[in-house]
């Protein structure tokens, strides 16, 4: 499984608190980053938890999908900028 869903019933789960924003992003933990990979991989995310897709499901479900979207924002805007990027790797 990719660790966002239940093996067994399929619902969404809350983010892992101990995963990074490289590894969230599949990127190596280096201050160079592939950027066109990066774009493939958060656009990939915003598919699998944007909250527009959770709209049917329970309230647990919307409140992980919400969480895990501004996660992937987050991390995808740090990951992005060289500035950001750098000072993440340091911290
Ligand atoms: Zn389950």
């Amino acid at each position: 499984g990719n660790g966002f869903f239940c093996q067994h019933c399929g619902a969404l789960q809350p983010p892992d608190p101990t995963r990074d924003y490289f590894s969230l992003m599949d990127c190596n933990r280096s201050f160079s980053v592939d950027i066109g990979k990066l774009q493939h991989r958060y656009q990939q995310l915003q598919r699998l938890v944007h909250p527009d897709f959770f709209s049917q499901k329970s309230q647990t479900e919307k409140d992980f999908s919400e969480k895990h979207s501004t996660l992937v924002n987050d991390a995808y805007k740090t990951l992005q900028a060289p500035l950001s990027r750098g000072l993440y790797l340091v911290s």
